[in-house]
């Protein structure tokens, strides 16, 4: 019996020690998500934890136990921490530090006082409340990717039952000194579930941690690099089919003597002088509008749900706000200009194209009258969606 015992003990830290494998894996492929780091940490301790135990089992010295009740205390505590760190992207280290002490606090005194089948009891339930705590995290993460997460809330919750199930035969037996590792079909049980549950859980992190690098590629192909606003692909791509109305207005924007500021201060200064305009540019959206770079130094802007009027009252907004703005560069404060043209909703709906080319062409008109101003697209001809303009 103990002999099996010890290698289902045995089956469990080999596939801990796969699931831990796992995660570092994961983390050396993306740095940046340090839960992974913090989920191997905690199952690093659990290991350690189930060698301790079965040392205890072969050999029940108190100093064992409590050896592998600390260990395994600290292990689910960082579970818990790494499953808050998924959630929220910060560590909550004195949260994670408390649970460990709690844990450790109800469960080590009755075993050092002698009752071992408290201290089994306590140490169960502890572990039980960690892992649902855990479970609770992914599950409030799970819009992110819901079938690899409700798929890792559901093992944990399996194993923080199999915990309680092992708490609870242990109470109807009512010994509150038991002298030996407790050994009854929940035991059996709890680590059959366990062993199969980590299996679960690696290839579940695999799957989310695949989800999450297509996320992030889909995010970089729509994103310029530079300023963070979308790129020119993505513009087309939400605006290039279909017809705008009359409460849709596009505006462009291109930056006055742009190459005259890369000339005096290098790219790396037109490149901040960029990225101030595009926070600009950002910072007077609203939601519904849509900013983004078209390339270089020009920049557009779709206002969606908008009153007659009001893209005129934005681009000047914009346009003064970017003049009155200082850029520190090379000692020197610096104050740019930007010039706009703005094509305003018509009552017969024109498509994006044509638009965007009205729009451009009272830029030219802007720059033209001398820069640092706004031009109204007055001379925007009703062209049906779809037709094709042969230009003035
Ligand atoms: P205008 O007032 O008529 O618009 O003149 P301009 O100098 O702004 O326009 P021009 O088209 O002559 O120059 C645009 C410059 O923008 C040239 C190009 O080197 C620079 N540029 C394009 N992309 C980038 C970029 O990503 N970073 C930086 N720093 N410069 C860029
Ligand atoms: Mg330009
Ligand atoms: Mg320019």
């Amino acid at each position: 019996m103990t002999l099996d015992y010890n290698s289902l003990l045995m089956a469990l830290a080999v596939s801990t020690t796969c699931l831990a494998v796992t995660l570092l894996g994961s983390w050396f492929a993306r740095r940046a998500e340090t839960f992974l780091l913090t989920g191997t940490l905690g199952l690093t301790l659990i290991i350690a934890g189930i060698v301790v135990y079965g040392l205890y089992v072969d050999d029940p010295k108190t100093a064992f136990a409590v050896a592998s009740f600390v260990l395994f205390h600290a292990g689910f505590a960082a579970l818990w921490g790494a499953g808050s760190q998924f959630l929220t992207g910060t560590l909550p280290r004195t949260a994670t530090v408390a649970c460990a002490l709690a844990a450790m606090l109800v469960s080590i005194p009755p075993m050092l006082a002698g009752y071992d089948g408290l201290g089994f009891i306590a140490e169960n339930i502890a572990i039980a409340a960690m892992l649902f705590g855990t479970a609770h995290h992914y599950w409030r993460a799970r819009a992110e990717a819901p079938a690899p997460l409700m798929g890792i809330t559901a093992l944990y919750c399996l194993t923080a039952t199999s915990f309680v199930l092992c708490a609870g035969v242990l109470i109807a037996d009512g010994k509150m000194v038991l002298g030996a590792a407790p050994s009854n079909w929940a035991e059996d049980f709890s680590i059959a579930i366990s062993i199969a549950s980590m299996t679960g859980i690696g290839a579940l992190s695999l799957a989310l941690h695949q989800w999450r690098l297509a996320a992030r590629h889909r995010l970089d192909a729509i994103t310029d690099p530079l300023t963070g606003l979308l790129n020119r692909r993505a513009l087309f791509d939400r605006h290039g089919h279909g017809a705008m109305g009359a409460t849709t207005a596009v505006l462009i924007f291109d930056l006055d003597h742009f190459k005259s500021i890369n000339d005096t201060f290098g790219h790396a200064g037109g490149d901040r002088v960029l990225k101030v305009f595009a926070a600009e540019l950002a910072a007077n959206c609203r939601a519904g509008d849509i900013a983004a770079r078209l390339g270089g130094e020009e920049f557009a802007l779709v206002l969606n749900e908008t009153m007659p009027g009001r893209a005129e009252l934005v681009a000047e907004r914009i346009r003064r706000a970017f003049a009155k703005r200082d850029v520190y560069l090379d000692d020197e404060t610096l104050n740019c200009t930007v010039s706009v043209g703005v094509a305003p909703g018509l009552s017969t709906p024109l498509d994006f194209d044509a638009m965007l080319s009205a729009a451009d062409k009272a830029l030219y008109a802007a720059k033209r009258a001398g820069r640092n101003r706004i031009e109204l697209a007055s001379h925007l001809h009703a062209v049906p969606a779809g037709a094709v303009r042969t230009g003035s």
